[in-house]
């Protein structure tokens, strides 16, 4: 058996930098025409678009602020104009915001964490869902450690907000199994990419390093095997409703 995605269309959402990045990538070297979306990071996706076509896969640009639920359908609207379904459908887009303590929280700061990281994915997944019936397709969504553990200080709501998304995998894997759709999520640990570059100190992420039994960060890359996995109806074709940690040993639920 191997991973193959031909003729399949593959939507990852946050596909400009980090995590995403490298799943896009990695579909796209996998077969799958790659729907890359992004926020606001234009140049990086455009670099993202070109690795791929410069190896001869097809992919496109679908920018949108997935904050809006306007604009998550509208950006699943763009993908089926220009190549007609979605098969896998990754929801990936999401962020710490900002670190702001209980004593700081403000209404605007809840809706910015809770808007980007699970308004995003319900709104994009419902979107996707005519389609996914359509395609007998499967949605893998991004995770985190901190959704067991609780997040670092400051990320209370980063981390509730991917508690949430990952108990969301677990309902939509029931409400959908009878349409043929697998619903499953990657969970990643400490990932060295932008997200710890904006928002974690050097010494806080020694301290993560020296307490992780492989004795280092993960890459973006080390995440994408999970994805691939997840996707593929040959690999994981009885697979729902689960969470794939990928974290180094950090760990192990
Ligand atoms: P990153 O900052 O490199 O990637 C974030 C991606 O989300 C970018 O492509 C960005 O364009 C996109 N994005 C941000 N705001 C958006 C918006 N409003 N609309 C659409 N897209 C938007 O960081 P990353 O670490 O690769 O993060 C990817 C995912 O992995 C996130 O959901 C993050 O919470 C999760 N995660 C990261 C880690 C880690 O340690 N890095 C650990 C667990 C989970």
């Amino acid at each position: 058996m191997t991973i193959s995605f031909e003729n399949k269309v593959v939507l990852v959402t946050g596909a400009s930098t980090g995590i995403g990045a490298a799943v896009a990538k990695g579909f796209a070297a996998s077969g799958a025409k790659v729907a890359i979306n992004y926020g606001s990071s234009h140049a990086e996706a455009k670099e993202v678009l070109a690795e791929i076509t410069a190896k001869s896969g097809e992919a496109e640009l679908f920018p949108a602020d997935l904050r809006d639920t306007a604009a998550a359908r509208k950006m699943v609207e763009d993908v089926i104009a220009k190549f007609g379904r979605i098969d896998v459908l990754v929801c990936n887009a999401g962020g710490l915001v900002g670190r702001v303590g209980l004593g700081e929280m403000s209404d605007e700061f809840y809706e910015s964490v809770m808007d980007l990281n699970v308004r995003s994915v319900v709104s994009t997944c419902s979107a996707a869902l005519p389609h996914l019936k359509k395609s007998k397709g499967n949605i893998v969504i991004t995770g985190s450690v901190a959704s067991k553990v609780g997040g670092g200080a400051g990320a209370s709501l980063y981390a509730a907000s991917k508690a949430a998304v990952q108990n969301l995998v677990k309902t939509y894997a029931k409400e959908h199994a009878g349409d043929g759709i697998r619903v499953n999520s990657v969970s990643p640990g400490t990932i060295y990419t932008l997200f710890h570059k904006k928002h974690t100190s050097p010494e806080v992420l020694e301290n993560i390093t020296a307490s992780i039994p492989m004795k280092r960060l993960g890459t973006p890359e080390d995440c994408v095997g999970a994805y691939l996995f997840l996707a593929s109806d040959e690999l994981a074709g009885y697979i729902t409703g689960q969470a794939i940690e990928v974290n180094g040993g950090q760990l192990m639920p």
